[in-house]
């Protein structure tokens, strides 16, 4: 088969800076006889012409001595950001044109599983490009562009990547792939759901019996919590339908279980994620919104016992557990008369847990409306300094005033400064 050279998908999807960087890796990399690649998504990216800001560059040898060669050459314009030495990566940064390019420098290679979805142990570093690429989790992945000279465009695709990204097919590359690593399947999940591409009949079959068999013991937490964070965070509809339907969710808990109508629940989530969207501090949790609507069936110790499971920080973890909390409590929310009642319940909540709150309870859309769009960001003008202008001596009291100011102020009852210091009068004396 002719080889195939990238040279238009290069030229048209790499930033001019992103180039300049890679031209002076590449005139290192010549220098030091070592071949050199873009590898895995950002090579998949290009071809289907998609913007990726993620630079992964391979070289067949020691990248973190590489780096070094290039601070020596390149001193004031490249530097290194952190190395890792046992996988003997380095992220490092070029100043080009007033511009910092951060890129990916990777070493090539071999690693093996000890036992079933356990981490991976590194066999060779400086391998050749085919095993370093073997190790991966899909074709469309597994490709790489090359950066040298006299080589420069060149595809490697030793496993059909490139037609299988034509046909929009994601296929594994060895039938233990997903028994080494179950969380390829979440990752498949993701890539099938941001690019309409869909697993091939093995690769399914294969996800099948791997979830069948249950074999997760040592599935480490924190690569779950990696690839959910960035199978939800892509927001849509089907990344939940697909991780209830195909059982993927047992890699989270086997517990996890959905009597209603799953399809629905997912366009309400991923709707309320939309439609909220301005009252999140930050769509970087839109996962934790997900995995709060998989988890709020289960009880509290076990969603603590799941959270630890993936390392979730205290935030994440009370996230969870307090969207948990108010779906237990929604009686008091169903009584609450005033404002200020719906004020209370909501108030210690943290907006992510509330949507989860409304994504399973959606007749309670007007009081999370209300709380949301009307009352959270009620602030008083009455602080301490006013009270003890009007006399008052500092002391518990004063919490208990300010308090019932901000009651009166949320139920209507006052609204100017004014209204506030006749309340307190009132109030006091
Ligand atoms: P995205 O566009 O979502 O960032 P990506 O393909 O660039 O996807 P990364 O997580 O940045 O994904 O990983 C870079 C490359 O590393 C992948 O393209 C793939 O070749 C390889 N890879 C990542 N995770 C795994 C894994 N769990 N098993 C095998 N290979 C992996």
């Amino acid at each position: 088969m002719n080889d195939k050279f990238l040279e238009k998908e290069f030229e048209k999807n790499i930033p001019a800076v992103v180039k300049t960087a890679l031209k002076l890796c590449a005139e290192a990399a010549d220098e030091k006889l070592l071949p050199i690649f873009l590898i895995g998504g950002i090579v998949r990216d290009i071809i289907i012409d998609k913007k990726n800001f993620d630079v992964d560059i391979t070289v067949q040898g020691n990248a973190v001595e590489f780096s070094g060669f290039l601070q020596r050459s390149h001193p004031g314009v490249f530097s290194v950001k952190e190395i890792h030495d046992s996988f003997k990566t380095a992220k490092v940064l070029f100043a080009i044109n007033n511009e910092t390019v951060a890129l990916d420098l990777a070493s090539t290679r071999k690693e093996s599983y000890p036992h079933p979805s356990s981490l991976p142990v590194i066999e060779e570093i400086g391998c050749d490009l085919y095993d370093d690429v073997i190790r991966r989790d899909f074709t469309i992945n597994s490709m790489a562009l090359s950066l040298n000279k006299d080589s420069f465009y060149k595809l490697t695709d030793y496993l059909g990547g490139y037609e299988d990204l034509q046909n929009g097919i994601l296929r594994v590359l060895h039938p233990e792939s997903f028994i080494d690593d179950p969380t390829r399947i979440i990752r498949g999940l993701k890539f099938s759901v941001r690019f309409g591409y869909r697993f091939d009949d093995m690769t399914g079959t294969l996800m099948r019996e791997c979830l069948n068999s249950g074999r997760f013991d040592n599935l480490a937490g924190e690569r779950v919590k990696l690839e959910l964070k960035q199978a939800f965070n892509v927001n849509r509809a089907e990344c939940l339908t697909g991780f209830i339907q195909e059982n993927i969710y047992r890699l989270v808990d086997t517990e996890i279980s959905f009597p209603g109508n799953i399809d629905e629940l997912a366009y309400r989530t991923k709707n309320t994620v939309d439609n909220y969207a301005k009252f999140l501090s930050n769509p970087d949790k839109t996962w934790l919104i997900y995995l709060g609507v998989l988890l709020t069936g289960l009880s509290q110790e076990k969603i603590k016992y799941i959270a630890e499971k993936m390392y979730l920080s205290g935030n994440e973890t009370d996230i969870l557990t307090d969207a948990k909390t108010i779906c237990e409590n929604r009686d008091k929310l169903e009584a609450s008369q005033s404002s200020f009642e719906v004020y209370e319940f909501f108030e210690k909540t943290k907006t992510e847990s509330i949507l989860v709150f409304l994504i399973k309870n959606k007749s309670f859309k007007d009081k999370v409306d209300l709380y949301l769009k009307e009352l959270k960001d009620i602030k008083t003008n009455m602080d301490g300094n006013i009270l003890i202008k009007m006399g008052l001596k500092p002391g518990p009291v004063f919490g208990e005033v300010l308090r019932e100011v901000l009651k009166a102020r949320i139920n209507g009852e006052i609204t100017s400064p004014e209204q506030e210091a006749e309340f307190v009068r009132n109030f006091l004396f």
